[in-house]
């Protein structure tokens, strides 16, 4: 099955799309990890995603179109795939078309998860990121064991620059200008499942799997 996660950031994309991608057996693609990954590698395409993403502005579509573009064409994605934070513009989704026709494949559904501004600025102010591998917590829904430490490899947690709440605000307006007429776009096609992002994690997948499987 191949499926788009749409919504605002804190939204919940990653976490269901986690959960959802343990439970299909299909690959997670989350172009926000990918670009954080290169950023802390130092590559080229890293460098020049950074200041994009630190100042909470969209990273522009021709790099990211191409990240998809070629994570699409690994084995793993043969029986389907989670875009996670893909696509974010109209152009990314045109793009994304093209990309999967010339491959021979389709998104089957777009989950749109819905959740008003002033829960996602309280939610996204708790999150912390594992330095070194990567991990994400929330310090009040998901905390680490010990404080400030990372459970998996015992490193130093910190906050996002794009986290913090003037970066968060413009990441929102981003949201609202380039990424939500998404709703829209991909309503018309009759592929849109919009799923409430409020409540426990637990039963907004069961409310996925269900606006998946019965539709
Ligand atoms: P995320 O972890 O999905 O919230 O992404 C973090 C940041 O990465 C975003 O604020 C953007 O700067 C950048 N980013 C991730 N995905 C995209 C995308 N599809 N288009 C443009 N920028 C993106």
């Amino acid at each position: 099955m191949n499926l788009i996660f749409l919504g605002p950031p804190g939204a919940g994309k990653g976490t269901q799309a986690s959960m959802l991608s343990v439970a299909l057996k299909i690959p997670q693609i989350s172009t926000g990890d990918i670009l954080r990954s290169a950023v802390r590698a130092g590559t080229t395409m890293g460098v020049r995603a950074k200041s994009f993403m630190d100042s909470g502005s969209l990273v522009p579509d021709e790099v990211v179109v191409g990240i998809v573009a070629e994570r699409l064409q690994d084995d793993d994605c043969t029986k389907g795939f989670i875009l996670d934070g893909f696509p974010r513009t109209v152009a990314q989704a045109d793009a994304l078309s093209e990309v999967l026709a010339g491959l021979g494949k389709q998104i089957e559904h777009v989950i749109s998860i819905t959740v008003d501004d002033e829960e996602l600025l309280s939610r996204i102010s708790g999150r912390r990121m594992c330095a070194k591998c990567g991990k994400g917590y929330h310090l009040q829904f998901d905390p680490p064991k010990v404080p400030g430490v990372c459970d998996n490899c015992g490193s130093n947690l910190y906050q996002r620059d794009d986290d913090k709440v003037e970066t968060m605000r413009k990441r929102l307006d981003e949201y609202y200008l380039k990424t939500a007429p998404l709703i829209d776009y991909y309503s018309a096609k009759n592929m849109l499942r919009t799923i409430s992002g409020i409540g426990a994690i637990e039963e907004i997948q069961q409310n996925i799997l269900k606006g998946i499987e019965g539709s």
